[in-house]
């Protein structure tokens, strides 16, 4: 399981003997007006949580935690709900939700980074404390230098698991529709063949890929059976080697696919998860439980209003809508893992808009804090070190105005955020 990576900072602190007080001694005690247990779906009153450095140390009723705390820093969130800092498992924060051609044609990887290292802080102000960035979208491999400037401490972000350029055919990823005496950048790394994608997913292992994103379909439509279809990108034998190589080199495996077809083919060669997954049958679900892969829904991209989409983007959310009520209903609940697709639209807008939807289609409160906790902590392998507030994980902490479990709008009202014992008020 790969964990996080300890900061050069605490190295460097861990260096120094002489310092009386280190950072990593640091110790701050939270109250919690109520603090939600992600596991038993409930909340207790008035909790205490213990941090010492980055790490919780204890965690219990507030008098009995305070009564060993000693001279440890106090914050009070007495009036707040706390839950685990929340995880978006699917993000472009080099993509600002304007015009996609733009973007790619017109600004220049540093401008886009700027931007990204703008839509990192946001994702931080919403309370999101870990995000899966899946691909840059022709910004290359400037997702890694956005999470190492991170983890340096350069800029105040979320820990990042980044999928650097994606993986699609020729043909298959905008841009197209250029005069073929220009030459167009495209969205995504464009590889054909099984060898030459077995190298270029090394080549992005090598250059610092979390994970490997794969365009697994396109072209989604609405089949005479009434299925949600699509047009498979891959054969088999190439998607069997993005795959085989990735898990070779000890990597997980992102799939973008949203009709029948994507959906069948990805499941078939092996991948971890699937994004969006509009046309998720009852026999495609009842294949990812037995495979235990995940679905990041990316509800609402789609769902939120707005006006000039073509039609099919309507129909591709109303299929979506009913395949989030069937997987819930066909126990699939601990394998979906909150997934906004933030950058699709602007970081303007709150990504834990998504939670209302979830209930709205069929989960219960505390399944849709699960799916941005737990679950989504499971998918990106990082269950021991995040999505439960426990001593020993890190001290990614979220307080709401509000109670989530019975209305999950609170989740979109964070009121202080704090990554690895530290705090980050909102503005
Ligand atoms: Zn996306």
């Amino acid at each position: 399981m790969p964990r996080f990576a300890t900061t050069l900072i605490g190295i460097a602190v861990l260096a120094s003997s002489l310092a009386a007080q280190t950072p990593s001694e640091r110790r701050v005690l939270i109250r919690a007006g109520r603090l939600i247990d992600v596991a038993s779906d409930g909340a207790k009153a008035d909790q205490g949580i213990l941090i010492t450095g980055d790490r919780i140390t204890r965690v219990g009723p507030y008098a009995e935690v305070a009564a060993s705390a000693g001279n440890a820093e106090r914050v009070d969130l007495s009036r707040y709900t706390v839950l685990p800092g929340l995880i978006d498992a699917h993000t472009h924060v080099f993509l600002d939700g304007t015009v996609y051609a733009d973007q790619v044609l017109k600004q220049s990887i540093p401008y886009r980074t700027i931007q990204a290292v703008t839509a990192a802080k946001a994702a931080l102000d919403y309370g999101f404390t870990t995000i899966r960035d899946l691909e840059t979208e022709g910004a290359m491999y400037a997702d890694v230098d956005v999470k190492t400037a991170i983890e340096r401490g350069v800029i105040p972000g979320p820990r990042m698991l980044v999928a650097t350029r994606a993986l699609a055919p020729t043909g298959m990823y905008p841009l197209t529709g250029y005069s073929w005496e220009i030459e167009v950048p495209a969205g995504a790394q464009l590889v054909d063949g099984a060898d030459n994608l077995r190298r270029a997913v090394r080549e992005q292992v090598k250059f610092g890929a979390d994970w490997i994103k794969l365009y697994a379909d396109r072209n989604s439509y609405v089949g005479e059976d009434g299925r949600l279809r699509s047009w498979p990108n891959w054969t088999e034998e190439e998607l069997k080697a993005i795959v085989d190589e990735t898990k070779r080199l000890g990597k997980r495996v992102s799939a973008h696919a949203t009709g029948w077809e994507g959906i069948d083919a990805a499941l078939r060669a092996g991948v971890h998860s699937i994004e969006h997954g509009d046309g998720l049958t009852p026999d495609l679900i009842d294949r990812m439980i037995k495979q235990r892969v995940y679905w990041c829904p990316t509800v609402f991209v789609g769902a939120r209003p707005l006006t000039g989409r073509p039609p099919i983007r309507a129909t591709m959310a109303e299929f979506k809508r009913k395949a989030l009520g069937e997987a819930v209903r066909r126990g699939m609940g601990d394998l979906i893992a909150f997934g906004t697709d933030a950058g699709g639209f602007a970081w303007t807008e709150n990504p834990a808009q998504e939670f209302g939807y979830y209930v709205r289609y069929g989960m219960s409160p505390a399944q849709a804090i699960r799916t941005a906790t737990t679950n989504a902590a499971r998918l990106l392998g990082v269950e021991a070190d995040v999505g439960t507030v426990a001593a020993g994980k890190f001290a990614d902490l979220v307080a709401v105005d509000g109670d989530p479990l019975a209305d999950p709008v609170a989740l979109t009202r964070a009121k202080w955020v704090m990554k690895g014992g530290v705090a980050y008020e909102r503005r």
